[in-house]
């Protein structure tokens, strides 16, 4: 059993206090903290290499250049996918999913068409391809779930219809922590001829991810929660897809060829990355991408999926309390590389008796317990829920058993004061 990963002395700021109390940092499902050799490597680069990518024949644009292709290189291998032509640099796994539903929309969607997403997704998933609907005329078909938090497939296979174009899926839930079988409801939309888009801004961050063993068609993420910087994020394509999407925003960079008459577009990737990337941050995020794999993927899973399982076992001992998704946990399998569907991954989201959860997690603060509190950016789920909101603990692989013992005293203490 590998509980303790004891790297807390990479991150520097999870020594600080906060009230006078040493900080507990519980909102990893919101941002994760940076280990000082992301924050140097980034540092070096402004203050040693920074010139503009792409498009200087200058030395020190070429050397820029080469650590942000070199960075593309290091996701591709970190996620599996075929080439680097499929790696697609975005602000975060919102701009990869506004990105998919306003490019497929363009190309692929009409008056009548439906589009499936489920009942647990966060407002990313759901309101670009609102925004989309408006426009075009399709509808939203929504996967509902069980009251432990699982998807109901069999609903979700009656949803597909000769106007089904495309499937629009979280990978984990970020209130619920339900990882969803997603590979089966590929398989599934597969059989029907629709391609997949999956959101793994939860799941990137806590299990390795292979793209061609899911056989996803898109999946998105961010690398301010697993490590990186903000403002840099990645959007996964079949190569046969982004050759086939329109671009999502026109500038610099992204054509082949300009004039008032006409404009041609590069191929993938470029086509879609107008305008000037965030160099320094892709950087960021390839060194905490080698951060993640030094450390080893499956070990940062067990470690998680041990302080998930401590942690439900230890706060379900609280009178009044009711915790959200699925109590099974996982172990990692290095064979498929893929958690159990339907488990529990590090997110848990709670409430206690009548204690509203803001009150929850304003006196956990004064405590220095930093937890997340509302509706997560998941309204319709909080409605299927019948809650305003709960508090959300979620780990990374520097949260250890201390962090949740202190977490469930807090609970205890606050509990009293009501
Ligand atoms: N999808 C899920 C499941 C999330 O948890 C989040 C962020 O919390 C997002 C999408 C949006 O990520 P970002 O704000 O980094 O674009």
């Amino acid at each position: 059993m590998d509980d303790e990963l004891n790297r807390r002395e990479d991150f520097p700021i999870l020594s600080r206090t906060v009230y006078g109390k040493p900080l507990v940092y519980l909102d990893n499902g919101a941002t994760t903290q940076k280990p000082l050799c992301v924050l140097d490597a980034m540092r070096e680069e402004y203050l040693n290499v920074n010139a503009n990518v792409h498009r200087g024949v200058h030395w020190m644009s070429q050397q820029a250049t080469e650590l942000h292709e070199q960075a593309r290189e290091t996701v591709r291998r970190f996620i599996n996918a075929r080439s680097t032509t499929e790696i697609v640099f975005t602000r975060g796994t919102t701009e990869g999913l506004n990105l998919v539903a306003s490019s497929f929309s363009d190309a692929f969607l009409g008056e009548g068409d439906e589009v499936i997403v489920s009942v647990m997704e966060h407002h990313s998933n759901i309101v670009p391809w609102q925004l989309q609907a408006q426009k075009k005329g399709f509808r939203l078909r929504v996967i509902p779930m069980t009251d432990e938090g699982v998807l109901r497939l069999d609903e979700y296979e009656r949803l597909f219809s000769p106007r089904t174009q495309i499937v629009s899926i979280t990978h984990v839930s970020n209130v619920l922590g339900t990882v969803n079988p997603v590979q089966e409801m590929i398989r599934i939309a597969h059989e029907h001829g629709v391609p997949v888009v999956v959101d793994g801004a939860q799941s990137a961050p806590h299990f390795k991810i292979d793209v061609q063993q899911l056989d996803c068609d898109f999946f998105a993420f961010s690398g301010h929660k697993m490590y990186g910087p903000t403002g840099v994020g990645v959007l996964y394509g079949k190569e046969n897809w982004l050759d086939r999407l329109p671009p999502y925003q026109g500038g610099g960079e992204m054509i082949e060829n300009v004039s008032f008459e006409k404009t041609t577009f590069e191929r993938p990737p470029l086509k879609f990355e107008a305008g000037t990337p965030d160099y320094i941050a892709t950087h960021g995020l390839a060194v905490a991408i080698d951060y993640m794999t030094s450390i080893g993927l499956d070990r940062i899973e067990l470690h998680e999926q041990e302080l998930t399982r401590y942690a439900l076992q230890q706060l379900s001992a609280i009178p009044g309390m009711t915790i959200y998704g699925p109590l099974d946990t996982h172990h990692p399998s290095p064979t498929t590389h893929h958690p159990a569907p339907n488990t529990h991954d590090a997110v848990i989201s709670f409430n206690v008796g009548a204690i509203h959860h803001m009150d929850m997690g304003t006196l956990l603060d004064r405590l220095g317990i930093a937890v997340r509190t509302g509706h997560h950016c998941a309204q319709p789920l909080m409605n299927r829920l019948g809650v305003l909101g709960t508090v959300r603990a979620s780990f990374a692989l520097y949260n250890n058993k201390v962090d949740v013992d202190t977490l469930v005293a807090g609970i205890r203490r606050v509990q009293k004061m009501f």
